[in-house]
């Protein structure tokens, strides 16, 4: 009776998961997406992987300088910002034919338009002006910029995030918008390659909602490399010249006006569904969040979803990956997971960010008793190795069961040493639990045991 029994909006993380799943569990299945060159979403285009990639290499320039005290003494450090774009394009694609593959193997059908809703089972291609209808629809058409209450997207001088990965010179001068960790992200990046970097942020500390101690030590990081920080700050006004963009940044204490080569924008993003008509399906949104119920189901219907960036939950691609799964398990009738689970937070700043679990602050509000155990980097023997000792790992557990809750992490690869406590927290285990097992040394790792002692 309808074209499909699944209809999937968008080609993101959460579209192209839930209809690979979908398929391979015998549904037949067809995701829509704007285009061929869109597929993958923002993480694969213009997200996660281009700018993980952009990080990675800039951070081979912070390590050069490490490199001629350990007796490497390498070529001048050139930086080709082109080849940058043309590595990281090629890992795009390359990516890419993956997530095709898996479709095709899943006998996905792929529809390159605009959807929009008709009604509860049926969706516009708009372009083609024709029809398709399923028994289910799931709603994964992402996020885009959200943009700045007084400054507007201005060509090559004010930008957002995507247009980062196609600019053809690293700028002398960047201020950016938002602490976020996008914000820090870009900041480092720009920072390593030479770009004189200022953050204004609205809110009393950088990314908001990580460990307090995590925030002062990364503002403190930021700084000690020549990064300038406005925190409680709000910008006033701005020009646009020929020698860039004249701000006017007021922090309360004091007003400042500097001429930036460019500005950044990163403070959020908005839901992409301002083109959906979700209003053809009587589906409930809030400032154009889609509203779910707990197994992810639009409010008052049993067959439309929505999964990922158009929902409240953290805007996070491993997040919506879960959800997919989550939705999958439902539409195929199996036992789906539960709502209630944790996920690493992730920055990959530098030093790197990372958390998971109960947070000092949630635990206070829930009058949970809690202590918690903290070892600085500078004591381990593999972060000196690596030439960076900075951070440290905060682990919040139980007072009474030694159960642990919730960890913070800052320093190198803290965005891989995280999985430890997101296994340990997952498994229930307690810091005595730990302290019976074996790390290798010397590694980052051990640090967790070192906390213990
Ligand atoms: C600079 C940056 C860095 C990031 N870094 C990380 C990171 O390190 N780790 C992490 O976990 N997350 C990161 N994120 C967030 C991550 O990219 C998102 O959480 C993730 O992409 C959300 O997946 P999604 O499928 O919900 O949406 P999206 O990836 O936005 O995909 C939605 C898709 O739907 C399509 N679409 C929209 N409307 C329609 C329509 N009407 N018809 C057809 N198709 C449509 C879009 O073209 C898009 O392809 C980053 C984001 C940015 C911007």
């Amino acid at each position: 009776m309808y074209d499909f029994d699944v209809i999937v909006i968008g080609a993101g993380p959460a579209g192209y998961e839930v209809a690979s799943l979908l398929g391979a569990g015998g549904k037949s299945v067809c995701i829509v997406e704007k285009s061929e060159s869109t597929v993958g979403g923002t993480c694969l285009n213009e997200g996660c992987v281009p700018a993980k990639n952009f990080l990675e290499t800039s951070s081979y320039i912070k390590k050069a300088a490490y490199f001629e005290s350990c007796g490497v003494s390498g070529n001048e450090n050139k930086f080709n910002i082109t080849t940058l774009q043309k590595a990281t394009n090629c890992l795009i694609q390359d990516l890419k034919v993956g997530i095709l593959g898996k479709l095709k193997k899943s006998k996905v059908t792929i529809e390159y338009d605009s959807a929009s809703f008709v009604d509860n089972h049926t969706v516009k291609l708009e372009s083609q002006d024709k029809n398709i209808t399923a028994q289910d629809i799931v709603i994964a058409s992402g996020s885009s910029h959200r943009d700045h209450p007084l400054m507007s997207l201005e060509g090559e001088t004010i930008i957002s995030s995507r247009e980062v990965f196609k600019l053809s010179s690293i700028p002398k001068s960047i201020l950016i918008i938002g602490g976020g960790a996008i914000g820090c992200e870009f900041a480092s990046f720009f920072n390593a390659l030479g770009s004189d970097v200022r953050i204004s942020e609205f809110a009393p500390k950088l990314v908001a909602h990580e460990d307090d101690d995590v925030s002062r030590t990364l503002k403190r990081e930021l700084e000690k490399n020549d990064i300038s920080i406005d925190l409680k700050a709000n910008v006033t006004e701005y020009r646009v010249s020929e020698e860039g963009v004249e701000v006017t940044i007021d922090t309360g204490k004091k007003q400042e006006t500097q001429t930036f080569e460019k500005v950044l924008i990163s403070i959020g993003r908005i839901p992409n569904t301002s083109v959906l008509h979700v209003e053809n399906a009587n589906i409930v949104e809030d400032r154009g969040f889609i509203e779910v119920d707990e197994n992810l189901r639009c409010l008052n219907h049993d067959n439309i979803y929505a999964i990922g960036d158009v929902l409240k939950s953290p805007a996070l691609a491993h997040v919506a990956y879960y959800e997919a799964k989550r939705v999958a398990q439902s539409i195929l009738d199996k036992d789906t997971f539960s709502g209630d689970y944790i996920f690493p937070s992730v920055t990959f700043c530098t030093p790197q960010i990372a958390s998971i679990g109960k947070s000092e602050k949630a635990l206070k509000e829930q009058e949970i008793k809690f202590k918690n155990k903290k070892l600085f980097f500078k004591t381990n023997a593999k972060a000196k190795i690596k030439g960076d000792d900075s951070g440290f790992i905060k682990v919040l557990f139980d007072e009474e069961t030694s159960l642990v809750l919730g960890a913070s992490i800052i320093g190198n690869d803290a965005t891989e040493l995280i999985h430890q406590f997101l296994i340990a927290i997952n498994a229930k285990l307690t810091m005595n639990d730990l302290e019976k097992m074996i790390f290798a040394h010397p590694t980052l790792s051990e640090s967790t045991l070192d906390l213990i002692h």
